[in-house]
């Protein structure tokens, strides 16, 4: 077992030295915030924030902390999804001062940033050199690029740009041991031996800390178009992905899903909020055409294909923004979907993968075994299909105890993810593993996988500091996975 000693005086004296006092936070009133995650699924505690801001400031924390003993929760913009960011003991390492953005080479089309950077700010800076970073998801105003690449985030634009993953061409990282990582490279090809990067995207704390990134940019897009399309079902949707696929891959940006209690939770509960269409339908799309060619006519090409989708039988009814503030007002209808479900009572949440032409197959069935497990649960299985990426979530039958509702978490997680792995997918398709999943994983990952896994944390992080019971759970001190409701 290792032990995790508490942050003694001293060592908050030497790092209050360091830092400055005001970065080394144990006012309860002003810590509250760090240890709390967005769904309130889990309250942790933590001795002390620490706000260091600097990359040599986050070596010596680390440092001081490995002399100690004392674990390390990196913690970013604090809006993950799995209870990776809450403490349990410990200090709070916050990145939030970390944010500069030190360079932009607009020959090479890359930017470094630091990790505390808010995602909104890095679009913003990429915009004003005619560029572009791709990356983008509803928190974009609060989460930072460290959380997003230690996640791997992903979001509506995966379909076109990919990943975190996919957007980063190097990183500098803090080591457990506080040593530094200089992997600042901003270079298409480096075969140099192992690809280290790749290590720390999406190892969510657990093996270094990102202080900084050199992103990948892109050409700016400077004509979109959107449209809200009605099908009769998942499956006709998901037929209408393939033939975009095949027709306009080069400008195709994304193609979310959403079903007919999903657009029904959004027009009840979504300020703002009109429907789209006059009929209802059973399931709905939302598909995104953007081309860096102005003079590109992507609207008449929405209206052919989608003419051509609804003589073929796969689309009931579409709609075309017509300027900048109806396709806003369009996305509107998919970006409020996350928020609205909290106001339909409990909701049981599934972020899961699998191939792009399984995804019809998997709504079905597994909206057909929840109803079977308890009539009256209403499914709302929506997301970035065209990446094979379903957010598949159910709220409680109307009328039911919210809380009895949601002790039923862990029977639905078996049902969801035993389909899941009968199709090959991921229990995890963007959100991670963090606390919420990690038992799950145990459960789905191949038991190799899971030694590999093992074998690198014990590497790099070999007194288990860098957040400890998060991902894989090492000690028999680790906190419980299962979160409690409040
Ligand atoms: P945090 O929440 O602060 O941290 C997340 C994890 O990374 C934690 O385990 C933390 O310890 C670790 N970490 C943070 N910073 C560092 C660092 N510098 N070095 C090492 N480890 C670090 N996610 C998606 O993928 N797609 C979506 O579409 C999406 N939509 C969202 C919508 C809403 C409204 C909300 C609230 C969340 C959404 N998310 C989505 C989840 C979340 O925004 C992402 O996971 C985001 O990447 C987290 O960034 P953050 O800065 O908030 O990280
Ligand atoms: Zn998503």
């Amino acid at each position: 077992m290792t032990v995790h000693a508490k942050p003694s005086a001293q060592l908050l004296d030497v790092l209050s030295a360091r830092l400055g006092e005001p970065h080394v936070i144990t006012d309860p009133g002003q810590m509250a915030g760090y240890l709390v995650e967005s769904r309130n699924l889990y309250r942790g505690t933590a001795l002390a924030v620490v706000r260091p801001g600097s990359t040599g400031e986050v070596a010596f924390t680390v440092g001081e902390c490995a002399k100690a003993g004392v674990a390390i929760v990196p913690q970013g913009g604090n809006t993950g999804l799995v209870g990776g960011g809450v403490p349990f003991g410990g200090l709070v390492l916050s990145l939030a001062r970390l944010d500069r953005i030190r360079e932009i080479d607009p020959v090479n089309a890359t930017m470094t940033a630091e990790a505390g950077c808010i995602l909104q700010n890095v679009r913003a800076a990429a915009g004003e050199t005619n560029l572009l970073f791709p990356l983008w998801l509803p928190s974009e105003g609060s989460c930072r690029i460290g959380g997003n690449l230690a996640t791997n985030a992903g979001g509506a634009n995966v379909l076109r740009y990919g990943n975190t993953r996919d957007l980063v061409l190097g990183l500098e990282v803090v080591l457990a041991d506080g040593r530094v990582w200089n992997g600042l490279k901003g270079l298409r090809k480096d075969n140099s031996g192992y690809d280290l990067k790749n290590l720390f995207v999406g190892s969510e704390g657990t093996l270094g800390i990102i202080t900084a990134a050199v992103l990948k940019l892109l050409p700016k897009p400077h004509v979109k178009a959107t449209a809200f399309v009605g099908c009769a079902s998942a499956r006709r949707a998901l037929e209408l992905f393939a033939r975009l696929r095949q027709s306009d891959d080069d400008t195709l940006t994304a193609f979310e899903y959403m079903p007919d209690f999903a657009l029904y939770m959004v027009l009840k509960h979504g300020r703002g909020t009109v429907r789209p269409l006059v009929g209802e339908h059973a399931s709905y799309a939302l598909i995104e055409l953007s081309s860096p060619d102005a003079k590109a006519d992507l609207q008449g090409r929405l209206e052919t294909v989608l003419g051509e989708a609804i003589e073929a039988g796969l689309v009931e009814d579409a709609t075309i923004g017509a300027s900048e503030t109806q396709n806003q007002a369009l996305w509107r209808l998919r970006e409020t979907l996350s928020e609205v479900q909290g106001l339909e009572g409990g909701s049981i949440k599934h972020d899961v993968s699998v191939p792009v032409s399984r995804v019809a197959d998997f709504i079905e069935e597994a909206e057909a075994a929840c109803a079977t497990a308890m009539p009256g649960v209403r499914p709302c299985a929506f997301g970035h299909v065209g990446d094979g990426n379903i957010h598949f979530n159910i709220s409680q039958p109307l009328g039911m105890d919210k809380a009895a509702f949601l002790a039923q978490w862990p029977t639905f997680n078996r049902l969801v993810h035993d389909i899941v792995a009968s199709m090959n997918g991921s229990i995890s398709a963007e959100h991670g593993i963090g606390l919420i999943k990690r038992d799950e994983l145990l459960h789905y990952k191949d038991p190799v996988a899971l030694d590999l896994m093992r074998t690198l944390k014990r590497a790099l992080d070999p007194a288990n500091i860098l957040n400890p019971g998060k991902v894989l759970a090492l000690d028999e001190d680790a906190p419980p996975a299962l979160p409690s409701p409040e």
